[in-house]
């Protein structure tokens, strides 16, 4: 097998837990494989996130007071007001002209591996001369879904929100509303805002002027649009997923993303205590906000649906009474666990007593649910995360909807979704021959995805086939 010792490769994700995460995996699998890797990141990031084994980390200053940001702020996750996503994006500019670009002269790597939605790296590789892979932070069946309905705008071809339109010329015969469409594609010409202008350049830049495309999926998982999503773009594409599965053990599972607000030991002792298949996880992501009313629906929910359970609430600077029914930890002492902020998901989701997941289907959770085996209440909330519900539900049938219908922004907060739909669903992922059937599914999903990534896996051949392509070039 030839050698990729030689290679340097220089990795930028973009600052958002959801896009970190997977980048800090994937920077781990490439030095894993002998290349020489760099990581970027700001110095708040740098403390929130464990160093990856073997990854050099370079950080950068975050320009807080040039674009009006207050320090500190560094990651999407931290922003209160959706006015602050452009200063945001401005200071992700700002870092890659300047102080990027000035390591990557002095360090000349063999490529610059950076978020998609950091398009101005195709200049600032460009400068340097060398190539620029994007890394899509989404699936093939969305990445898919995302092209037609920007370049084609089947989505305007009907009257209303609610009614169906077809996105022409995908596999399967694909069917959606601009309901739920991410916010991008449903503004018109002439009132589109900074960010979707942001979102269209962004998808634009990497399909015409990267070297190529890395997605955190694996071939089997979505083949039919793994073959086809590559007719969208210039550049090669490779599959390198699932990056989660690069944690074997449950230490590193436990410390990976942030340092998890419970102690892992007691929580694996709680799972441990718990027959298999008992537990439904509640969580939903690092970034959406849910307000008081919806907590309080799922809470009831949850205690009615007669299942253990883990639920993670992100609401730091809320008082419980705001948002627990009175009583509710007593009542369910035993059944259930409430993890205030950050829980350790991939241990969990791979613990056998887990047998459920309740899920806002952000890409990386729902590839984790895959790769864990465990059927999914499919509850999306923003972004292309409606495209990930149609791909649990109908393509690979191992979740059901929760019912939720409307695609808002991520600090919207409302209650949109009834204790009796929440409740229903859980327990049709939990019990009974439609939750055995999903179970039985999302298993045979979960093989597929540990030797996807083993030694002669497709999503190991993919960073092969990446390491030669750029090897090729550098000779
Ligand atoms: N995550 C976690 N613990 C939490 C919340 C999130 O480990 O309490 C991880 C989760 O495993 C996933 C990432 O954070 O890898 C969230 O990414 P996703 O694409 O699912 O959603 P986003 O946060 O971008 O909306």
């Amino acid at each position: 097998m030839a050698s990729h010792n030689h290679l340097h490769m220089v990795f930028v994700p973009l600052m958002a837990h959801g896009h970190m995460i997977p980048l800090f995996d994937i920077a781990r699998l490439f030095a894993a494989r002998g290349v020489k890797a760099t990581l970027v990141t700001t110095p708040a990031n740098a403390a929130a996130f464990p160093k990856p084994d073997a990854v050099e980390i370079v950080i950068l200053r975050f320009p807080s007071a040039e674009v009006g940001i207050p320090e500190g702020v560094e990651n999407i996750t931290q922003l209160t007001e959706i006015d602050h996503t452009d200063k945001f994006v401005e200071a992700l500019k700002l870092i890659a002209e300047g102080p990027l670009a000035e390591l990557l002269e002095e360090r000349r790597p063999s490529c610059l591996v950076s978020d998609m939605f950091l398009p101005w790296s195709a200049d600032v590789a460009a400068r340097v001369d060398i190539p620029w892979v994007a890394f899509h932070g989404g699936g093939y069946y969305a990445q898919a879904v995302s092209e037609v309905v920007r370049r084609d705008r089947p989505q305007w071809g009907v009257e209303s929100e609610d009614d169906e339109f077809d996105v022409p010329g995908l596999p399967g015969g694909v069917r959606f509303t601009r309901r739920k469409l991410p916010s991008a594609w449903t503004e018109k010409e002439g009132e589109k805002s900074a960010h979707t202008r942001m979102v269209e350049a962004a998808f634009e830049t990497a399909a015409e002027r990267s070297f190529g495309v890395m997605m955190n999926s694996f071939y089997e998982l979505e083949s039919d649009y793994a073959d086809h999503y590559p007719k969208f773009i210039r550049g090669r594409c490779w599959s390198l997923g699932p990056a989660s599965l690069c944690f074997r053990n449950m230490e590193d599972k436990a410390n990976r993303g942030k340092q998890a607000n419970i102690d892992v030991h007691e929580c694996l002792n709680w799972l441990d205590s718990k027959p298999p298949n008992s537990v439904i996880y509640v969580c939903f992501g690092s970034i959406t906000h849910v307000s008081s009313a919806q907590l309080i629906e799922i809470a009831t929910a949850l205690e009615a649906s007669n299942q253990h359970f883990i639920w993670v609430v992100r609401r730091p600077n809320h008082d419980d009474e705001e948002w627990l029914p009175s009583g509710f930890e007593a009542r369910n002492k035993g059944k259930g666990l409430i993890i205030r902020g950050w829980a350790p998901q991939v241990m969990i989701l791979d613990h056998v007593a887990t047998g459920g997941f309740v899920t806002h289907c952000g890409w990386n959770s729902t590839l984790e649910g895959v790769s864990a085996g465990v059927p999914m209440v499919t509850w999306p909330m923003f972004a292309e995360q409606f495209l990930n519900e149609k791909l649990a539900t109908e393509v690979l049938r191992v979740g059901v909807s929760v019912g939720a219908d409307q695609n808002c922004d991520w600090l919207v907060e409302e209650a949109r979704v009834r204790r009796a739909e929440i409740e229903a669903a859980v327990r049709r992922v939990m019990v009974g021959e439609e939750a055995e059937e999903m179970r039985r599914r999302a298993a045979a999903l979960k093989e597929l995805a540990w030797k996807a990534v083993q030694e002669g896996g497709s999503s190991y051949n993919g960073l092969t086939q990446m390491l030669d392509a750029l090897t090729s070039i550098k000779c």
